[in-house]
């Protein structure tokens, strides 16, 4: 059995002219020619052997759409430019006038927007709701359900939900269910085989979305997303949207995520064992009420987290929330994070640099969660630097700031 890093290192590429270099070479492309009229009025765009327009796909697009197939497990790909608009296309692709989709009130943020946007303007109804409780999300499933939105862990709050009783929910319901999985990767847990052994097919998601801009990017330096399945009809749905939106991508982008991916498991672990490091130290803080980290036995949803992603040695990211003390003003909580050296105030993740923004959860979620300590969040993307430098950051802005 070939590791999947491995794998990624050596995955099949023939180059057009038998030319031989670790990297695919980047074919860029508006107009692609064809060799005569009966070949252009021929075309079906659809199909991945017969190019007819940049938008539509290049080799180099189709390579990236292979492998990241290979790290997911699914077996069809759409790129998009970011991974909202991965979001956007699957939401516009599933839903019309008078359907109605639920989102997980811990949800990343836009995608709450989208429905409160141009879905509502375009007649589509969503409800929230809460990720830690099955039976809402049974209870909230209605004859006009078309789409579920899972995340895990959610956005900022960190809480894993179980997933698999989540998506049996969906299953038995028979509504399509989409996960965004930027948070796993494809490296914390196999979207498309949550339980490979079920009777009849193995249980698992529809469609997973990611941002690639995180972790298979991993430079800060591309906006990019993926949109996965295992099921042609749906694929073809999707990518039907994709065409008629005009989404496509930049060669140069796809280049930097080609050169990226196969490293992705070594960052990933990177990230994930100095986040726990940090964790755990942060525990120990009497500034800090609480630590959001799935693979902390307090955290909320650690239960869930062990039982998908292999127990205390499995994988999670390299993010972490904490709250501080409700004592701490917000002016004080501001001028812990401007006082941090190492850790960059800005927003996304998975790059080599450290990252932190204060949330105002109140703000972003519909009740305050009643696993939640009282206080200001405070979330971290962790880096490629030194966790013990990192540390030290963390201590002397909180010795500065939180007095
Ligand atoms: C960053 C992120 C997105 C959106 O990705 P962009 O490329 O920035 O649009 C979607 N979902 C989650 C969970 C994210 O963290």
């Amino acid at each position: 059995m070939i590791d999947l890093t491995t794998t990624l290192v050596h995955h099949p590429y023939s180059a057009p002219n038998g030319f031989r270099a670790p990297l695919p070479g980047v074919y860029k492309a508006s107009t692609v020619i064809f060799d005569n009229v009966a070949a252009l009025r021929s075309r079906d765009w659809k199909r991945r052997d017969a190019y007819t327009y940049g938008l539509h796909g290049t080799p180099t697009s189709f390579t990236l759409e292979e492998r990241l197939c290979t790290l997911e497990g699914g077996l069809q790909c759409v790129l998009v430019p970011s991974g909202l608009a991965a979001i956007a296309n699957v939401s516009l692709a599933l839903l019309r006038a008078g359907d109605e989709v639920l989102i997980p009130d811990n949800a990343y943020g836009p995608n709450k927007a989208l429905a409160e946007g141009e879905l509502a303007n375009f007649g589509i109804r969503h409800r929230l709701y809460n990720p830690l409780d099955a039976q809402d999300l049974a209870d909230k499933i209605g004859p006009s359900t078309r789409l579920v939105w899972l995340e895990a862990p959610g956005s900022v709050s960190m809480e894993f939900p179980d997933l698999i009783t989540l998506v049996r929910v969906c299953r038995d319901r028979g509504v399509c269910c989409a996960l965004d999985n930027t948070w796993g990767a494809g490296l914390a847990f196999r979207p498309f085989d949550l339980l490979p052994e079920e009777a009849h097919a193995p249980l698992g998601v529809d469609v997973s979305i990611q941002a690639l801009t995180k972790y298979p990017s991993g430079g800060g330096d591309v906006l990019m997303g993926s949109i996965i399945t295992r099921d042609e009809a749906l694929h073809l749905k999707i990518k039907l949207t994709h065409m008629r939106l005009g989404l496509g991508v930049a060669a140069n982008d796809l280049e930097l995520v080609l050169r990226s991916l196969p490293s992705i498991a070594l960052r990933y672990d990177a990230h994930d064992a100095a986040a726990r490091q940090l964790a755990n130290w942060c525990q120990d803080r009497p500034e800090v009420a609480q630590v959001l980290h799935p693979a902390l036995p307090e955290s909320p949803g650690h239960a869930a987290w062990s039982a998908l992603c292999g127990g205390p040695q499995g994988r999670a990211a390299g993010l972490f929330s904490i709250i501080l003390n409700e004592r701490y003003s917000v002016e004080q909580v501001d001028a812990f994070c401007d006082a941090l050296r190492l850790f960059r105030l800005g927003f996304s993740w998975g790059s080599f640099m450290s990252l932190v923004v204060p949330y105002d959860l109140a703000g972003m979620r519909s009740v305050w969660p009643a696993h939640m300590e009282r206080g200001t969040l405070v979330r971290f993307s962790i880096g490629l630097e030194d966790w013990q430098d990192l540390r030290d950051d963390l201590d002397q802005a909180m010795a500065q700031a939180l007095v």
